[in-house]
């Protein structure tokens, strides 16, 4: 061979070299999965799904067999196929709850060429390895139809991981436009892809009642409902005459809430529901304005005319009535540890005039009205407590003081939720510098009407739940992190999505993955895969943050 063959033998050679290496640093890449977990290695060889492949579990556990369920009917759409069970084939996928130290809702997944095996200590770990195993098919593994010409191939690997904080939560405002439980199911599919655990429903507002209650049918049959101003800016709508009609709105039966529930429950999320009070309850008063002040009479917000100064009166026993007995209905149907009393933002103009009110000041020896709506929490708390259920509200429930057992829910900055931490509290962090989405994504020329502040994907990235420089010992006061998606300006399911993704993937990474593991680079990189599993499931995605593009 002459020297220069030699050479371009040589170069031939280390050229072919290189591109292998860079399959394989391309195959490296391949896995992406948010949130983050704690260790990703990547080995040769793939495991191919296809219809000769099984699943194998103790088939006398439900919850597995819930869980292989789960899988299935996502793999019967997009695939086309389900997984057999126990049918002895060599392919496997194999569900296995460990005694093994994994970790409180950790899994580890392990990938070979004939087998799968997810284990976990318990079965949510379980549940969030299916849905990494998810994450390693190819995106269009979430299509809701059938995908032909594809490959469900799984690359070999070993993932173990564990979530940072134990509440991963989304709100969802349902109040202020309402969205029936078909919009709210896929909603707590998009929180399970993204191994969130906690729902909060937020059910009542000034603008509508949502909730059947039995033992008060006006609430269904006027609270639900208010005058259609659609096509005018929220904030400019013009309060609701009396005898205007109520055509928009609607509210879900308590069957509807237990099947709500239930499909929650099968993706190891709670929900968390939200009856508020004192304040945000205009659409109560204009059934029961006896339950006010003044008396009224009142009508059902149609937008957001601030501030809203009606209020429950605090004076009135029949108001602690009312309440208890609408709890007492809430918390029968869910089986969570935790009702969110809301708390936030109430007006105290009508307490200042109301004889009532006044009089109850008096004669439990209060300050002013801010301790009066500590009264208000403590005694509902007290209710609440008695039901063997957690009381947790808005930080405005510490002013005035915080009953003891109540757990709070940061919103106005992480203050509120850090003193709350040095006072023994349990917390949610959900500050709105971070977390609300409801705020636009980017340059309010390019995004859709919104309220006028800006939420970028890397604010949201950078959110971390646990305040600066709080001692140790007090750190297991805090619960996680949660995002909320307020509707004022959220009128269809599409906006919803819009808002949410992607940066419900950004807030999942912030409530399940170490700090020191964060990086927003890395994280960008995975959402090029991220993006592909929106485009499968047919979300409408913003791409503010690619700009545009
Ligand atoms: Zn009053």
């Amino acid at each position: 061979m002459k020297p220069v063959y030699l050479l371009i033998s040589l170069l031939l050679i280390t050229l072919m070299a290189c591109s292998t290496m860079k399959e394989m640093k391309e195959k490296q890449a391949m896995i992406s999965i948010i949130p983050k977990p704690v260790s990703v290695i990547q080995h040769e060889g793939q495991f191919i799904l296809d219809k000769n492949s099984s699943l194998e579990f103790n088939s006398s556990d439900k919850d597995l067999i819930s869980i292989s369920e789960y899988f299935n009917s996502i793999l019967i759409k997009s695939a086309g196929f389900q997984l057999p069970i126990n049918n002895k084939s060599s392919k496997k996928i194999i569900l296995k709850l460990v005694t093994e130290k994994i970790g409180k809702e950790g899994y580890e997944l392990n990938v070979t060429d004939n087998e799968v095996v997810i284990k976990g200590n318990d079965y949510p770990g379980i549940f969030y390895g299916i849905e990494s195993l998810l994450q390693l098919l190819p995106p269009e593994i979430y299509s809701k139809t059938k995908v032909a010409n594809i490959e469900w191939s799984i690359p070999a690997a070993t993932i173990k991981d564990a979530p940072k904080y134990q509440w991963r939560g989304m709100h969802l405002d349902v109040s202020r436009h309402f969205f029936k439980t078909d919009v709210v199911k896929r909603y707590i599919d998009y929180l399970a892809y993204h191994k969130l655990n906690v729902f909060h429903w937020h059910l009542t507002d000034d603008q509508g009642w949502r909730i059947e209650i039995k033992k008060y049918p006006k609430l269904s049959e006027i609270s639900a409902w208010r005058v259609d101003r659609t096509g005018i800016n929220w904030n400019e709508r013009e309060q609701a005459k009396q005898g205007e009609k109520t055509p928009y709105g609607g509210f879900y039966t308590q069957d509807e809430v237990k099947d709500v529930i239930e499909y929650a429950a099968k993706r190891y999320i709670t929900i968390v529901p939200e009856i508020e009070m004192p304040g945000h309850a205009l659409a109560v008063l204009a059934a029961y304005p006896e339950l006010s002040c003044t008396g009224g009479p009142f009508m059902v917000a149609g937008g957001q005319y601030w501030p809203i100064t009606h209020i429950f009166c605090a004076g009135n026993d029949d108001t602690f009535t009312f309440l208890e007995n609408v709890l007492d209905e809430v918390m029968a149907l869910f089986p969570g540890k935790y009702i969110h009393i809301g708390g936030d933002e109430a007006a105290k103009d009508e307490w200042q005039k109301c004889p009532k009110c006044q009089a109850r000041i008096k004669a439990e020896g209060l300050k002013d009205e801010v301790e009066l709506q500590s009264y208000f929490v403590k005694r509902i708390e007290k209710f609440v407590a008695s039901k063997g259920k957690t009381l947790i509200g808005w930080d405005e429930i510490i002013d005035g003081g915080l009953p003891e057992r109540a757990a709070v829910m940061s919103w106005r900055g992480m203050e509120g939720g850090t003193l709350a931490m040095k006072e023994g509290h349990d917390v949610v962090m959900s500050p709105y510098q971070f977390v609300y989405f409801d705020y636009l994504q980017g340059d309010k020329a390019k995004e859709p009407e919104g309220p006028g502040a800006i939420l970028p994907l890397e604010k949201v990235y950078s959110f971390e739940p646990m305040p600066e420089g709080i001692d140790k010992n007090l750190q297991k006061h805090l619960l996680g992190g949660q995002a909320n998606v307020w509707t004022e300006f959220i009128p269809t399911e599409a906006r919803i999505e819009y808002m949410l993704f992607p940066r419900i993937a950004a807030l999942s990474e912030s409530v399940w993955t170490e700090s020191s593991q964060k990086d927003y680079k890395d994280f960008m990189k995975r959402m090029d895969t991220q993006r592909k599993r929106y485009d499968a499931l047919k979300v409408d995605y913003a791409k503010t943050a690619w700009g545009y593009k």
